[in-house]
């Protein structure tokens, strides 16, 4: 057995659990299939054997799933092991389609680093990367990304939904830019924003998802790509997933994010009225603190799942630890190693302050969340304020 499991009873039904944006809990009908297509679906679904070719069907059923929730077609859909690969492979492989035409590429300021990372590595292979700048409320600036455009402008990468304090992005206003660009790739990662935001995938190139950030498991995402043929394999091997993700299928993962997917979207209109309330019961029950800043207010500009908010002077990883010791889990947006101190980038776009960036947390719902848990999220963070920070943020210290 594993050291930890023997270790201690984990109270985890007695935790507040506010971190959904970097993983949720998968839903029990979600692993009830992970388990069940691994014991009766074991086959490989490239096998020609009768156990292969029923697994195959699954596999084929699992992707017109996620394709008529997307609304897209059925070979459109490629299962990858997370969106960390999806966005990968739709950038590495888009370029590597469309080198011969141009050498500029394109990225926002405030995407995830599974895209930044792969820009970075695209550059350092000779691409001249241009970054995108957002405004203050962390929206790609359009009239900057119109000076950006040039001839030789062969990909763009803007998330759907920024995953440190939740602003939309106008997808569909950008597609419509790129009309007088067909040459450019548009990519997308849809990671913060799949369900919850509206988005015609006609008009993007390519989309990325991962399963545990709508309470599937992890180790298993989607890639969306319009067209097959604009993106060059990066990987190499037994050719599944048409040869663009080589390497045996997960099945039970793939029947178990399809699964994922149809159960928050069934869910998700009664989802989304929840969240409006839960945010606004924090944007209210922190108005009357004037050192408390948020920096995703309530506003159409941005989801109502994620909220940011900021004690200047005070370090993040403070605030998390002390909720954290009161059974309250949130997350940082800055790492703070030994000896430096990563400002979050994402943040750092929208020109905030020092102060307000290294004081930031995020707090995130998932579908489950309810209101008794934002109540009491709101009741230990004003308490812990009152004894431990608004003394030190007053002193100026
Ligand atoms: N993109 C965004 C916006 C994310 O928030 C994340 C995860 O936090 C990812 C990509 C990467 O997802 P995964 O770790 O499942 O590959």
């Amino acid at each position: 057995k594993l050291e930890i499991l023997n270790n201690k009873k984990r109270k985890v039904d007695s935790m507040i659990y506010l971190d959904n944006c970097a993983t949720t809990k998968p839903y029990k009908e979600v692993l009830d299939t992970f388990v069940e297509v691994n014991n009766s679906y074991f086959g490989n679904a490239a096998s020609i054997n009768k156990f292969g070719k029923t697994t195959n069907k699954l596999l084929s059923a699992a992707r017109g799933q996620v394709a008529s929730i997307l609304q897209v077609a059925e070979d459109s859909i490629f299962f990858t092991s997370c969106a960390t690969e999806s966005n990968n492979i739709a950038l590495l492989g888009s370029v590597e389609h469309k080198k011969d035409f141009g050498n500029r590429i394109i990225v926002s300021k405030i995407e995830h680093p599974s895209v930044l990372e792969s820009f970075r590595e695209l550059e350092r292979r000779g691409f001249i990367l241009d970054y995108l700048n957002v405004d203050e409320d962390g929206v790609v600036d359009l009239n900057h990304l119109k000076t950006l455009l040039t001839k030789e402008t062969i990909l763009l990468s803007v998330m759907q939904v920024n995953n440190v304090f939740g602003a939309i992005q106008p997808i569909e206003e950008i597609s419509e830019i790129l009309k007088d660009y067909p040459k450019v790739h548009f990519h997308v990662d849809g990671v913060q924003g799949v369900l919850k935001d509206k988005i015609d995938l006609s008009k993007v190139d390519s989309y990325a998802i991962s399963a545990h950030k709508f309470h599937g498991i992890k180790g298993v995402g989607v890639l969306y790509l319009k067209s097959r043929r604009t993106v060059h394999n990066i990987t190499f091997g037994g050719g599944q997933e048409d040869g663009l993700r080589s390497g045996t299928v997960n099945v039970a993962a793939a029947a178990s994010l399809a699964k994922a997917l149809r159960l928050s979207q069934e869910k998700v209109e009664d989802v989304k009225i929840k969240h409006k309330e839960f945010k606004t019961m924090i944007v209210d029950g922190f108005s009357e603190y004037n050192h408390i800043v948020s920096n995703s207010p309530l506003s159409e500009k941005y989801i109502d799942s994620i909220i940011n908010i900021s004690l200047p002077k005070i370090k993040g990883e403070a605030i998390v630890n002390a909720l954290n010791e009161r059974g309250i889990m949130v997350s940082t947006t800055s790492a703070c190693s030994s000896k430096t101190f990563h400002l979050n980038e994402a943040l750092f776009a929208r020109g905030l302050s020092r102060e307000n960036i290294e004081g930031s947390i995020r707090v995130s719902f998932s579908n489950e969340t309810t209101k008794e848990e934002v109540e009491t999220f709101i009741e230990v963070f004003i308490d812990e304020y009152n004894k431990k920070f608004k003394e030190v943020i007053e002193s100026g210290i």
